[in-house]
């Protein structure tokens, strides 16, 4: 017998996350999902050592489902650029202290090249309650890095950043805009339909 069903409670999904805009983001994107959507503990903190991003989407979500005994979903995400090798890749959130000076550094660093080709990766991991990794999905955006900063919505490298075919940047775009092409809506797009086998 269903329990969940019988007392019409819904299963709770825990973001491993304590950043509140990304609880909220990932919140949106599963308000159509028959779950409830928290955002991790205080005091969990996971290292992120990974080399790749799903590495690192797959520390956390089993670090916070070990730690909560709940379903767990984690993320990471962040810019390969083709000329700097694919930095600042999974270090993205750490290039420098602030988006302004992290934006300043990406767009010094690629002065010399002529090579502008970049994209945007995001990858997300659902952990059982016990830590069993259940899925893993990648989603991707292709672009361009600009010149300079153009628009003033989104964050992080929003202003620097053109998807192929759009030649507007991320922040030029308004939010429903960026959810229809974006590496996370991709992502997230992958998941749901695995999400359902598991609650
Ligand atoms: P995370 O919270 O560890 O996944 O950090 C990802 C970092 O990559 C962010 O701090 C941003 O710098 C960058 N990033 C990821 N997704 C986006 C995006 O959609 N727009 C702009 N920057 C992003």
């Amino acid at each position: 017998m269903n329990l969940h069903l019988e007392s019409n409670a819904l299963p709770t999904l825990v973001i491993a996350s304590s950043n509140q805009g990304k609880v909220d983001e990932f919140k949106r994107l599963l308000s159509n999902y028959p779950a409830l959507v928290i955002g991790q503990p205080v005091g969990i903190e996971v290292e992120e050592t990974g080399k790749r991003f799903i590495d690192n989407a797959r520390l956390k979500a089993i670090a916070v489902a070990e730690h909560t005994g709940e379903m767990t979903l984690a993320d990471d995400s962040g810019l390969c650029v083709e000329a700097l090798g694919g930095a600042p890749g999974v270090h993205s959130s750490r290039y420098a202290n602030s988006d302004r000076e992290r934006v300043s550094r990406l767009l010094n660093e690629l002065e010399i090249f002529s090579n502008r080709s970049a994209f945007f990766l995001a990858a997300l991991c659902l952990a059982a309650p016990n830590g069993k990794v259940l899925l893993e999905v990648e989603g991707r955006c292709d672009g361009f890095i600009t010149i300079e900063p153009r628009g003033n919505d989104g964050f992080g490298y929003d202003p620097i950043f053109m998807p192929k075919a759009t030649g507007m940047t991320f922040a030029e775009m308004g939010f429903d805009e960026k959810q229809r092409i974006s590496h996370r809506a991709i992502a997230f797009r992958k998941l749901i339909p695995g999400l359902k086998n598991f609650f």
